[in-house]
């Protein structure tokens, strides 16, 4: 698939700029934009570390974006880090001995850390100590180390995948909904500005329109958009030239890419809709379980293209619709 339409984080992805400062200019999540205000307030009013929060939902929809603006809000230190980065437990402690009185610690892919790393992260997030073991064997001692107090943002796509008792200790947990097209369209109007093409109203539209309900697809589209702009056009982000530049790039009308069409015409053509197994999916695809579960299909379940049942996954009606092909007959009929 192309690199430039999925909504993975990648190295080059230079989306600073874009990125939001501030939980007022934080568009769209409204319900987790409030309660998060109140939170943050509270917090700073008492003079305490705000509660740990964990944010899940599909990737690219703001969960590191929010983190950040976390701890400017707070006016606190972020310091970022991952679940698969954190070997041993010695890397954490070394992060959390050194975090300052309320900062904000933000662990990405919280899904996939080490048991022995979680196991050191469970005082730390409720009694803010930290038991290391020293030595080994007859002479090991454990010694425990006072933390300061700090706020655990945690992210995962998965939240199926925590440990119970990590994820009791949140005590915020927030879920993080796809955007509405209204908000991805208001989104890649600012970006727009940002990038220095102004985008038409409705030019703005078509690109929040194939976005896959996303922020971060929405600044890739508007980004390959801008540069057919500046290249084929005048500068503008026009509807025509918009829809122009995502069918030549193949995105089609509902934002599916060629990933997500290879994804559901295998159900069509090779298991007649199916029921089909993740796991004949992932080998037939030769793509992960994990990409499928986890970027591939949570838009198509929200767009009612596919469903889950206990057997597998199966097109629905709208999904033979937009493929164009006719559905099988039931048997018998
Ligand atoms: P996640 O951590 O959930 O994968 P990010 O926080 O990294 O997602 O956001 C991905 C991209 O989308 C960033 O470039 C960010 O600026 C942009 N983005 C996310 N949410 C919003 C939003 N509500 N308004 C504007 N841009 C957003």
């Amino acid at each position: 698939p192309d690199p430039t339409l999925r909504p993975e984080k990648l190295s080059e992805d230079n989306d600073r700029a874009l990125r939001p400062q501030v939980l007022e200019d934080f568009i769209g999540q409204a319900e987790a934009r409030a309660n998060l205000r109140v939170f943050i307030e509270s917090a700073k009013r008492r003079g305490e570390a705000m509660d740990h929060t964990l944010f899940h939902g599909p990737p690219g929809l703001g969960k590191t974006t929010l983190a950040q603006i976390m701890s400017r809000e707070l006016g606190v230190n972020f310091r970022m880090t991952s679940g698969p980065v954190l070997a041993k437990a010695g890397d954490l402690a070394a992060i959390l001995t050194n975090l300052e009185e309320r900062d904000v610690l933000f662990i990405d892919e919280i899904h996939r850390l080490n048991p022995a790393v979680e196991e050191v992260l469970y005082p730390a997030m409720e009694d803010f100590e930290l038991d290391l073991v020293i030595g080994e064997g007859p002479a090991a001692r454990t010694v425990r180390i006072e933390l300061q107090p700090f706020t655990l943002v945690g992210a995962t796509t998965r939240l199926g995948l925590l440990t119970t008792p990590l994820r009791d200790r949140f005590g915020i947990p927030t879920r993080l909904q796809f955007y509405e097209i209204h908000e991805l369209t208001e989104i890649v109007a600012r970006n727009a500005v940002k990038l220095g093409a102004p985008a038409d109203p409705e030019g703005a539209m078509e690109i929040a329109r194939r976005a896959r309900g996303t922020p971060r697809i929405a600044g890739r589209l508007l980004r390959r958009v801008v540069d057919f702009a500046v290249v084929e056009g005048d500068g503008r982000v026009t509807r025509e030239l918009a829809d122009r530049a995502l069918t030549r790039l193949g995105v089609d009308q509902l934002g599916l890419d060629s990933a997500d069409r290879r994804y559901l015409r295998l159900i069509a053509e090779a298991y007649q809709g199916g029921p089909v197994g993740i796991e004949t999916m992932s080998a037939a695809l030769s793509e992960s379980r994990d990409a499928l579960e986890e970027v591939i299909e949570p838009y198509l379940l929200q767009q009612g293209l596919i469903q889950r049942t206990p057997r597998g996954r199966m097109l629905t009606q709208s999904s033979w619709l937009h493929l164009g092909l006719e559905p099988p007959r039931p048997a018998g009929t």
